[in-house]
């Protein structure tokens, strides 16, 4: 079973996806020993250690931190990003690596695979869970937003100190993690907040609302995720992105399903934004 299938257009996995593909798998991982590893081509950063060191040594679970995976160890643990383009499989050994497969981690419970064409993805292993490694990887992001740490009280106290334009700042992921590029565009629609607004300038109001779509749109896009896992037959995973229906995202020059304006479309930071300028205010 392929459990996180990307699309060949859209973006890079999301906190929903890395979450649906965690859930899909952690608990049939769970307790299996890894019997030998083979690895590909280079990816973003090197694995940091010999394939041999991890001969042997038992899964003990998966957790997520941001866009990480951390599949916990009772030596240590790995670090699993999927990158631009990277995506996850845990199942029988049923062929050989691909040219794209790059991480093929043998368990007395099925095969790990990490199919990743651009090759941004990564696996570190780190020895401990306070390594210096996990603390550079991990160490810098904000806190989970489907977690009771993301209090709304903070929130909207943070982004009263904070200058930067909105959008960049939740892209950023220092304040909170895994908002990226979609779920970020859709969540400032929610909220009726434009894009480009300094984070400063938005009220408490307005920040409660945004941390209250910042919410909504992640828990529907891991519930609509986890409803379609089931689908995810297709090893090609050409199933794509669990996508709620956008409000804004990829809809520049459509109406607005709420008003009728037609969407506009900006770029910040290198990255498209999309947003109705009658629905959501400066
Ligand atoms: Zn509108």
């Amino acid at each position: 079973m392929i459990i996180a299938a990307l699309p060949s257009l859209l973006a890079m996995p999301e906190l929903p996806e890395v979450e649906v593909t965690r859930l899909s798998f952690a608990s049939r991982i769970a307790g299996a020993r890894i019997v030998n590893v083979a690895m590909g081509k280079p990816l973003r950063w090197p694995l940091g250690c010999a394939v041999s060191r991890l001969q042997g040594l038992t899964v003990l679970g998966v957790r997520r931190r941001g866009k990480y995976l951390l599949l916990d160890l009772n030596q240590g643990l790995l670090v699993i990003h999927l990158g631009m383009s990277g995506s996850l499989s845990f199942g029988p050994a049923l062929s050989p690596p691909g040219v794209h497969d790059h991480f093929d981690c043998h368990t007395d419970k099925g095969l790990l695979r990490l199919h990743d064409p651009r090759r941004f993805g990564a696996v570190v292993y780190a020895d401990h869970p306070d390594s210096p490694m996990v603390h550079k990887l991990l160490g810098h992001l904000g806190v989970e937003p489907l977690e009771d740490a993301f209090c709304a009280a903070a929130f909207a106290q943070t982004l009263k100190q904070r200058s930067t334009v909105i959008k960049q700042l939740l892209l950023a992921g220092d304040v909170v993690v895994g908002v990226g590029n979609i779920y970020a565009s859709e969540a400032l629609f929610l909220a009726g907040i434009r894009p480009t607004s300094r984070a400063s300038r938005i009220s408490k109001a307005r920040a409660y609302r945004l941390h209250a779509a910042i919410q909504q749109v992640l828990r529907a896009a891991v519930a609509l995720g986890g409803s379609s896992l089931r689908d995810f037959s297709n090893a090609q995973g050409q199933n794509g992105y669990f996508q709620l229906q956008a409000m804004v995202y990829d809809r520049a020059g459509q109406a607005c399903r709420v008003c009728a304006t037609p969407i506009k479309r900006v770029v910040q930071g290198q990255r498209s934004t999309f947003y109705c300028p009658q629905c959501q205010k400066p």
